[in-house]
């Protein structure tokens, strides 16, 4: 039988925001993500970058959850010189757009078109936009990247190898 349509989908139990973690972990990085805060949330959470995503899988649960927010890890770092970034999950595309614009009338980064799609999922699901044609998805550019894994081990291209490396660019959020 056909599933019926909720009326209201259950919200958030808690909304975590990961600046709220300095108090309770050692280092106030983004790094903070430890072992203790991965071992009380592991059960049901979700987590949400910009909020954008077309299934809900960040913010909707027929269960009761716990999302974990990325909205405060939003920094962005932009070396002209070696035309490279550095962006948390958090940013939206608009703001690595500027932050780029802000170094560079010539520079640019391929991603998708609505300024307020977060980092988090673009990237994660590939991320198309105008300048595919010549330049290919975000996913072709991304050189690296840290995650925190269900261990809590933090880790990156290397430490994470080719196999995940590539499922995070474009497995599509809530599917790893
Ligand atoms: C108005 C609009 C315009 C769009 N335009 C484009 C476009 O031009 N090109 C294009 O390619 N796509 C486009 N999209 C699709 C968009 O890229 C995806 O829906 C993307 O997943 C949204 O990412 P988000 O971080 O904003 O959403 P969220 O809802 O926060 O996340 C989406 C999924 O990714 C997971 N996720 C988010 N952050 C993380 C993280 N840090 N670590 C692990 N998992 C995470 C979430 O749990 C969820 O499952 C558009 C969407 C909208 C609503």
């Amino acid at each position: 039988m056909e599933k019926p349509i909720p009326l209201a989908t259950m919200l958030p139990i808690v909304i975590v925001y990961l600046f709220s973690l300095h108090a309770s972990c050692a280092a106030p990085t983004t790094e903070s993500v430890h072992e203790t805060f991965v071992d009380c949330l592991r059960n049901n959470i979700k987590t949400r970058s910009g909020g954008h995503g077309f299934e809900g899988r960040s913010y909707i649960s027929d269960e009761p959850f716990i999302m974990l927010d990325m909205f405060n890890l939003r920094n962005i770092t932009v070396d002209v010189q070696n035309e490279v970034a550095v962006v948390q999950a958090g940013a939206t595309l608009g703001e690595v757009y500027y932050r780029i614009w802000e170094k560079s009338d010539v520079h640019g980064f391929p991603a998708g078109e609505c300024h307020t799609v977060g980092v988090g999922g673009h990237f994660g699901g590939g991320g198309y936009g105008n300048m595919m044609r010549k330049y290919g998805l975000s996913i072709d550019h991304i050189l690296d990247a840290k995650i925190v894994d269900v261990k809590s081990r933090i880790l990156n291209k290397e430490s994470m190898g080719e196999d995940l490396f590539w499922a995070i660019r474009g497995g599509g959020g809530a599917s790893l």
